[in-house]
């Protein structure tokens, strides 16, 4: 286990653990042994650009604060986690998802600390993450672990014989962009087949619409609006067969994915984590399936598959975690 050791002087100080998504920004305020104390979410306004962003990120620092003088804690420093490739020691980003526009070489760290006055540590949100789920969640007490996140895109980190892995561009953990067919989609990243556009819930919500335009039978037909991912997953479990179908196929190639990162990093527990990690067992038993079924029995007997404990939690600790790592090295 990694993560500070909380020292007596430690119990009444906090740091902002804040995960921002494309579409939504979570915050806590998080002890250095991982607990969550205080946590809330906003939409994120990604369509007003870097400038607005960090605006936004100040304002949810300056309400975290409020909350830690309300619990008399202290506020050591922000951790932040965010999507893309992050050069977690100099907190710049060195390439982002086209989700986030202009956020691609921004100096991340120190432009927000300089407007909160605090210390601020980047990571890469799939990475922070898989710190959280390591340190306190679904993989607490393993040494090497997979975790894989699925909501609006795919990604992930891996923690390799007791450490974090990031790789020597910052970048360890890419796992949307396995691919699981070389002739397969294009993807946004310029490669093909990647996994993320198969099992994403982009991916799904772009195939559920594929079918409906088919003139199959199913209640996905009766939404007024264009189906999104959730609306798969609601009729999956009230019984619909074709959005059942949906998440068999898209569990499937999250199998082929995870037997190929399981025969590279031999882990002992892969945790589902994200969004879609809600969907449950409709998502995870088709893609344990084909991960049983493709991986040697001396590699499978002894591999975990577990969903996350921390949901939407995970990279707000995680960030936070890595952050008092940092700050008190
Ligand atoms: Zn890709």
């Amino acid at each position: 286990m990694s993560g500070v050791r909380a020292s007596s002087r430690d119990e009444r100080r906090g740091v902002i653990g804040i995960d921002l998504g494309a579409t939504k920004t979570a915050a806590g305020l998080v002890s250095a042994e991982g607990t969550v104390m205080a946590f809330g979410s906003w939409p994120t306004r990604a369509g007003d650009g870097p400038g607005g962003l960090l605006a936004q990120l100040a304002a949810v620092v300056d309400d975290m604060v409020a909350e830690a003088r309300a619990l008399a804690l202290e506020v050591v420093g922000v951790g932040l986690a965010t999507p893309g490739i992050v050069d977690a020691a100099s907190g710049v980003i060195r390439y982002a998802t086209p989700a986030l526009p202009g956020w691609t070489g921004l100096r991340l760290s120190a432009s927000l600390a300089a407007s909160v006055a605090l210390p601020v540590v980047v990571h890469n949100d799939g990475q922070a993450t898989a710190q959280g789920e390591w340190v306190v969640g679904a993989a607490a007490g393993c040494t090497d672990a997979l975790v894989v996140t699925v909501g609006t895109g795919v990604g992930g980190g891996i923690i390799a014989g007791g450490r974090l892995l990031l790789g020597h561009e910052g970048s360890a953990g890419r796992i949307g962009h396995l691919s699981v067919d070389a002739d397969g989609r294009w993807c946004w990243c310029g490669a093909r087949g990647c996994v993320e556009q198969y099992v994403s819930g982009t991916a799904i919500a772009r195939d559920a619409q594929t079918v409906l335009a088919g003139g199959v039978e199913t209640t996905l037909r009766q939404l007024a609006r264009p189906v999104v991912a959730a609306d798969v997953v609601a009729a999956a479990r009230a019984g619909d067969g074709v959005a059942r179908s949906l998440l068999v196929t898209a569990g499937s190639y999250l199998g082929a994915a995870l037997t190929s990162l399981v025969n590279v990093l031999s882990p002992e527990v892969v945790v589902i984590a994200g969004g879609l990690a809600e969907a449950g067992t409709l998502l995870i038993e088709p893609a344990e399936a084909v991960l049983r079924e493709r991986l040697p029995a001396v590699l499978s007997s002894g591999l975990a598959i577990r969903l996350s404990t921390l949901g939407s939690r995970a990279a707000v600790a995680g960030a936070a975690l890595l952050a008092w790592e940092q700050l008190a090295g």
